[in-house]
C-alpha cells in the first residue's frame, strides 16, 4: 500500500488494554504479533500505568519504529485508589471516551498512516463506541477464558434460568452449564459478582452489560483462546474467534509491559537445579494473603523438601513485608528462592520446574499449559475458578487444595498435595499431550494461526 508521496503505508491500529496487569500483557503481546505483519501499532496505557510499563521497558526487540506507546489519563486523582473497581469503572467511563476520541483525531492529523482500527479490551467498552462514533473498524478483545464470555453474553438466559436476577445478583450457588459439553460455573465466578456487596455487583453489572453491548458492536471478536482448550465454547459461540496463546516466546521478543521489575536471577538459580524439581508458585498480579495463609504456604513449601521458587509480590500481603515464620530463611537457605517479580514464561519453559502452583489467572493458566507444566490450583475469585475447573476436571492436568474448617489451606495439604502430582506421572502426561495441542494451533496451518492470519487480511483489506 502507498500514500500519495508514494511511500509504503502501514495499516495502523489503536489497541487499548484494561488497566490491570494480565490486560496489558497480552494486549502487547498481540500487538508484537500485528507489528510482525507490518502493521504500525499505538498502545494506550492511562497514564499510571504507562509510567508502570516504561519503567520495565528495555530496548525491546520486535517492537521498533511501528510501536508508539502513549497515555491518556483514567480520570481519577493520583490518591484515588484504581482498585476500587466501581469508582475507576466509573472515572473511566466518564473521562476516557472523549480523551481518547481527542488522540485518535490528534496522530490522523499528523500522521501519514492513519488509524483505521481500535482494538479494544473488553474492560474498555466505551473505546468500541468511540470507533464507531468516528467511523474506523472496531475489534473487541478477550483476555480470560471464552467460557466466561460466553456466560457474559448469555445474561438473559441466565435471568430466565434464574441464575442470576435483572440486577445480576446470584440467585443460588449451585453450578449450571451452559451446554451438557461447557464446563460448570457458578454465578458466584462472574467477574462482577466477586468483588463484595450487593451494591457493588448492581454497580458492576452495569458496566458488564455496556460489555456486552461493545462485543456486540464489534465487528470482530478477538479471544486469547485455542479451540484445543475451549472446542464446546467455540462450538456454541462461533462468532468468537480463538487467536491465542498469545506468548511472547512464540512471537518475537521477550514480554513486555511489566508493572515490575524481573528479577531474572531466578534463571541462574533455576540453572542450578535438578530436571523437574522445582515447585513455582506465583499468584498474579493482585491476589491479596492473609498472615495465617502465608506462613502456611511457607510452611508447606518448607515440609515439601523440594527447591522452590515462590514470587512474593509487593503488596502479596496486607500486612509488613516481614511474615516468614521466625527462622524460615535460615531454614530453607538455597533451597527456595524467592523473588518479587519473575520472568514467568521464561521460568514456566525452564527444565527444571516440576509444577505450578497458581492462583490460575488466565495467562499464567495459558502459560503453563503451553509449557506443558502440570498445576496446583489456588483459585481466588472470578474466572480463576473456571480455569481450576478446565484444569481439575476437563483437562486434567493438575489437583485443587482441600481448605481446613477455618477456610484455610494447610502446609500437610500443601505438601501433600505437591507429592501427589509430582509422583503421579499422568499428570505430566497429560500436561505434555495438552502442551502438544495447544502448541500446533498457533503453528503455520494451526486453528489459532489460521484465524489470525484472516483477521489480518480483513484489517489490510479494509484499510485499502
Ligand atoms: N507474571 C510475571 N511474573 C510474575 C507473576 C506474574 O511475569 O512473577 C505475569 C504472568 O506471566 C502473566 C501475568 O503476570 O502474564 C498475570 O496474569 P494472570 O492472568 O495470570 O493473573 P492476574 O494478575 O490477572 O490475576
Amino acid at each position: 500500500m502507498e500514500n500519495k508521496d508514494n511511500k509504503t503505508r502501514n495499516t495502523h491500529v489503536l489497541v487499548i488494554p484494561y488497566i490491570a496487569q494480565g490486560h496489558v500483557i497480552p494486549l502487547l503481546e498481540l500487538a508484537q504479533c500485528l507489528i510482525k505483519q507490518g502493521m504500525k501499532v499505538t498502545f494506550v496505557n492511562t497514564e499510571v500505568n504507562h509510567k508502570l510499563v516504561m519503567k520495565t521497558w528495555l530496548e525491546r526487540d520486535g517492537f521498533g519504529s511501528l510501536m508508539r506507546m502513549v497515555a491518556i489519563p483514567d480520570g481519577m486523582e493520583p490518591f484515588e485508589d484504581r482498585n476500587d473497581f466501581v469508582r475507576s469503572c466509573e472515572a473511566m467511563h466518564e473521562v476516557m471516551p472523549g480523551k481518547l476520541e481527542e488522540l485518535i483525531e490528534m496522530v490522523n492529523e499528523t500522521d501519514d498512516d492513519k488509524i483505521s482500527c481500535v482494538i479494544a479490551d473488553t474492560g474498555m467498552p466505551w473505546a468500541i463506541h468511540v470507533a464507531e462514533k468516528l467511523r474506523i473498524q472496531r475489534v473487541i478483545f478477550w483476555s480470560a477464558p471464552a467460557a466466561a464470555l460466553s456466560a457474559i453474553l448469555s445474561i438473559e438466559k441466565l435471568i430466565s434460568d434464574g441464575v442470576i436476577d435483572n440486577d445480576g445478583v446470584p440467585l443460588h450457588e449451585n453450578t449450571f452449564q451452559l451446554s451438557p459439553t461447557m464446563p460448570s460455573m457458578r454465578a458466584a465466578e462472574f467477574g462482577w459478582t466477586c468483588m463484595g456487596s450487593i451494591a457493588t455487583i448492581k454497580a458492576l453489572f452495569k458496566f458488564t452489560l455496556t460489555a456486552v453491548e461493545a462485543v456486540k458492536a464489534a465487528q470482530w471478536r478477538l479471544c486469547n483462546s485455542t479451540i484445543a482448550l475451549e472446542s464446546a465454547t467455540f462450538n456454541m459461540f462461533p462468532n468468537l474467534m480463538p487467536i491465542g496463546p498469545l506468548l511472547a516466546s512464540n512471537r518475537l521478543a521477550k514480554q513486555a509491559g511489566h508493572f515490575w521489575t524481573e528479577d531474572m536471577t531466578c534463571l541462574e538459580w533455576l540453572d542450578q537445579q535438578p530436571a523437574c524439581s522445582v515447585v513455582y508458585v506465583a499468584f498474579g498480579s493482585f491476589t491479596i494473603f492473609n498472615e495465617t495463609q502465608f506462613q502456611e504456604l511457607a510452611l508447606g513449601l518448607e515440609l515439601t523438601n523440594r527447591p522452590f521458587l515462590w514470587v512474593v509480590r509487593p503488596g502479596l500481603t496486607k500486612e509488613s513485608c516481614d511474615m516468614y515464620p521466625d527462622g524460615y530463611m535460615d531454614r530453607i537457605g538455597t533451597r527456595g528462592k524467592i523473588v518479587s517479580w519473575a520472568p514467568q514464561q521464561e521460568v514456566l519453559a525452564h527444565p527444571s520446574i516440576a509444577c505450578f502452583l497458581s492462583h490460575c489467572g488466565w495467562n499464567s493458566t495459558l502459560e503453563g499449559v503451553s509449557r506443558g507444566v502440570p498445576f496446583l490450583c489456588w483459585p481466588y475469585f472470578a474466572d480463576q475458578l473456571l480455569n481450576q475447573t478446565y484444569i481439575c476436571d476437563i483437562w486434567m492436568n493438575g489437583l485443587g487444595f482441600e481448605k481446613d474448617e477455618n477456610g484455610i489451606i494447610v502446609r500437610d495439604e500443601i505438601a501433600g498435595k505437591v507429592e501427589q502430582l509430582i509422583n503421579d506421572r499422568e499428570f505430566k502426561t497429560r500436561a505434555l499431550d495438552l502442551k502438544e495441542k495447544v502448541m500446533s494451533s498457533i503453528k503455520e496451518d494451526g486453528s489459532s494461526y489460521e484465524n489470525f492470519k484472516r483477521f489480518v487480511e480483513w484489517m489490510k483489506k479494509k484499510d485499502g
